[in-house]
């Protein structure tokens, strides 16, 4: 099987190819445009692999994506390339609606004409899955879990783009039968996170003595998949799931971000040199809230797991313990990163405050 995945250089999408690759022996093509959220050295397991090839594309360009769907001619996309970043989209939203929402047009249109010229058999065959966020459902009180029929209500300018695409993928499947599967997951962690994100963030600043930033009271409850199990569920999806649905995945390991900052101050206290002020814990320093910060998110898996035979493999206190050591024994990797993006707080909306 050859796959088109977009967005492969980035957190989620190069676990993707890894797994593709390395797993299930598949063929990859990889439409990125490196954005700063690209990470190339992600792939380093798999680059030099015949199985692999890599394209510099912007998922925006029709006639770019065009001409990477006449030359590769793929059995499956799986669409994943995105502005991921909520507090980024709080800064500008503008990057987030020509990705997120123009590009998810351009690609579902291209895949469209592409698809309506194969063959029959390849016709059948061929999925186009759109990989999305349980954001899109806004946020939960203390009871409940999202499952595949809560109405969407998004509140960032992310998770609204985010919403939009959903709905073209959907509307792409119904208006012309193209073979479309949509998929949600809860928030990933785990190997070449960019360091921007809480979880990479906590342990690089904890491992270095810095101030640990926490939003708010660190109250906010969000639902920890590990990516190489989100990797795995993709491609079940892929080739399991049924066009027209829409399948969420989680880990089911809610964590309010406090008690997710404690384990990694506890763990890089354990595996690092100790710090001369005491316990990481100390470092944790609460800052202004995220404006619209969504309380609380839960997936319901039941879906995936009854009808696909999904199973997570590596629950939180496991996935979180692997992360750590990884960046531990991965400076070569984050090191660079670090350089280009130090730690300073972004989508405070500075222009209300
Ligand atoms: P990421 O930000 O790490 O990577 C995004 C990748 O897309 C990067 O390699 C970037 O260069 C590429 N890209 C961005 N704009 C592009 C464009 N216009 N054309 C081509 N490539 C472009 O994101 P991620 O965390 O790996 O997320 C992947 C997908 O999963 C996204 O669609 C995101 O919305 C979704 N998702 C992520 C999470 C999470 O916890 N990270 C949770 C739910 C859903």
């Amino acid at each position: 099987m050859k796959i088109l995945v977009t967005g492969g250089s980035g957190f989620i999408g190069s676990a993707v190819c890894r797994h593709l690759i390395k797993d299930v022996g598949a063929e990859v093509v990889n439409l990125d445009k490196l954005t700063y959220a690209a990470c190339p050295a992600s792939l380093a397991e798999v680059d030099q692999s015949p199985a692999y090839a890599f394209v510099q594309a912007d998922v925006a360009d029709a006639q770019a994506v065009r001409a990477i769907l006449a030359e590769y001619r793929p059995d499956a996309i799986m669409h994943l390339a995105a502005e991921s970043h909520v507090d980024r989209s709080i800064e500008g939203a503008g990057p987030f609606i020509t990705t997120n929402v123009v590009g998810t047009y351009v690609m579902l249109q291209e895949a469209l004409s592409y698809w309506r010229g194969l063959d029959d058999e390849a016709r059948e065959a061929f999925r186009f899955l759109h990989i999305s966020t349980d954001e899109v459902y806004g946020s939960l009180g203390d009871e409940g879990a999202f499952t595949e029929t809560t109405p969407y209500d998004p509140r960032s300018p992310y998770s609204a783009s985010k919403a939009a695409s959903d709905h073209l993928a959907s509307a792409w499947h119904h208006t012309y039968g193209m073979p479309v599967v949509v998929s949600n997951c809860s928030n990933n962690y785990g190997p070449y996170h960019f360091p921007e994100k809480l979880i990479p963030l906590i342990i690089l600043n904890a491992l270095e003595g810095k101030p640990l930033p926490v939003y708010g009271d660190g109250g906010n409850i969000r639902d920890w998949l590990y990516v190489e199990d989100h990797a795995r569920a993709l491609h079940l999806i892929l080739t399991q799931g049924r066009p027209g649905q829409s399948y969420n995945v989680g880990g089911r390991n809610e964590r309010t971000n406090l008690q997710v900052v404690h384990a990694v101050c506890d763990l890089v206290d354990e595996l690092a040199p100790p710090l001369a002020s005491g316990s990481r814990r100390d470092l944790i320093r609460y800052v202004a809230d995220r404006p619209g910060h969504d309380r609380r998110y839960a997936i319901d898996p039941t879906k995936i797991e009854t009808e696909l035979g999904y199973q997570p493999k590596t629950g939180f206190e496991a996935g979180i313990r692997q992360t750590v050591e990884w960046f531990l024994a991965r400076e070569d990797w984050w090191r660079p990163l670090r350089e280009r993006y130090a730690g300073e707080r972004l989508g405070l909306d500075k222009k209300a405050g």
